[in-house]
């Protein structure tokens, strides 16, 4: 193993902002391996919505930050304590450490070593959003065959993994997104029905496809655009999960709306469903089984390097990608 630096290449913020407040830095101090952690030579490191939030300050961080919440690469030391039997030269990837940077200090309870039938930077662009989707589809609403879904940005990282899921439950699917090419590469990915939510009237169309009644539960990545619609088109004791802002934050609203079908509404977080390590493991291999074994498409829309990390948050709050987006330390 090559000896570790003191400096490496990182991304920071100081303040927060539009993507001009990332500093690119060439030689930012290599963190350094405390208890219960591993330190990850990263390969590669991936960019996800939530980096724009803490960027932004709507989900308000400390500064200086090193943005990034996933990543992949090779163990080059490990922590004291509990950490999980890791070793130097592991092949992992990891979820919830500072990633856009050469090295990174993750959790141990939160890194896995990936199998070595899964090529390079696939494990890194899966995780965060397969194991967003996957355990929503489980604990937000358990999904059930034959079951009407309408998921949106169904051409999104979550929405592609979303739509995969699905078809193998045996699910119907109302997919929608903002483009044709979107709506095409949801339904190649599973979506029964598409909607183009920009140019459609979404209520009156989910009502012609899945019916009067409307669907058992909708997952929502958008946030404000499509929260009212929501509410229209579940169905009686249906469900909806409302997980992202994209489009921004759902304002408050009076609880008694729910009363007028008995709806559930649940905003899950990611963390809460694999917070232990048995919770973490168990999805995790589930996903690599997805990937394996069921030959899921995991589309990366970019590999970008990690200097032009500014027109990789451009593209993806400027609704141009699909998939995952790469960061190459
Ligand atoms: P996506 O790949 O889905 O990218 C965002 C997509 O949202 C765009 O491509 C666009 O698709 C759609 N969109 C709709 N309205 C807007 C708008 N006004 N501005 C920009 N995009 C818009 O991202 P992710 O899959 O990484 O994440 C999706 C959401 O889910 C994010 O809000 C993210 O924070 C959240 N999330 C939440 C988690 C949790 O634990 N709760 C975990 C993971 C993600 P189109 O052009 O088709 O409209």
């Amino acid at each position: 193993m090559p000896p570790i630096p003191k400096g490496m290449k990182a991304v920071v913020i100081e303040e927060t902002g539009g993507p001009e407040v990332m500093q690119y830095k060439t030689n930012w101090p290599v963190p350094e391996v405390k208890e219960g952690q591993v330190l990850v030579k990263n390969s590669v490191s991936g960019i996800n919505y939530i980096d724009t939030y803490h960027r932004s300050g709507l989900y308000p961080t400390q500064k200086p930050l090193v943005l990034g919440r996933d990543g992949e690469g090779i163990v080059t030391s490990v922590g004291s304590g509990n950490t999980y039997g890791f070793k130097e030269g592991d092949r992992v990837v990891y979820y919830g450490a500072s990633s856009y940077a050469e090295y990174t200090a993750a959790s141990a309870k939160h890194s896995i070593v990936i199998p070595k039938e899964i090529p390079d930077g696939v494990a890194c662009a899966s995780l965060l959003q397969g194991l967003t989707a996957l355990t929503m589809i489980r604990e937000s609403y358990a999904v059930q065959k034959g079951d009407w879904i309408l998921v949106h940005a169904a051409a999104g990282g979550v929405g592609l993994w979303l739509m995969q899921l699905l078809r193998s439950i045996g699910a119907k699917t109302i997919g929608t997104a903002s483009t044709k090419e979107k709506l095409d590469l949801a339904t190649k990915n599973g979506a029964t029905y598409v909607i183009n939510y920009k140019e459609e009237d979404v209520v009156k169309r989910v009502r012609e496809i899945a019916g009067p009644d409307g669907v058992a539960a909708v997952f929502d990545s958008t946030g404000k655009d499509q929260f009212e619609n929501d509410l229209e088109v579940v169905a009686r004791k249906g469900t909806v999960v409302s997980y992202g802002n994209s489009s921004g934050a759902v304002p408050p609203f009076p609880i008694a709306k729910l009363a007028n079908k008995n709806v559930k509404v649940l905003r899950p977080k990611l963390d809460n469903y694999i917070y232990t390590r048995e919770e973490f493991e168990a999805y995790t291999n589930e996903l690599f089984n997805f990937i394996i074994k069921d030959k899921f498409d995991v589309r990366i829309h970019e590999e970008y390097p990690l200097q032009d990390v500014k027109r990789a948050h451009e593209d993806l709050e400027g609704r141009k990608t699909t998939g995952k987006l790469l960061l190459r330390p």
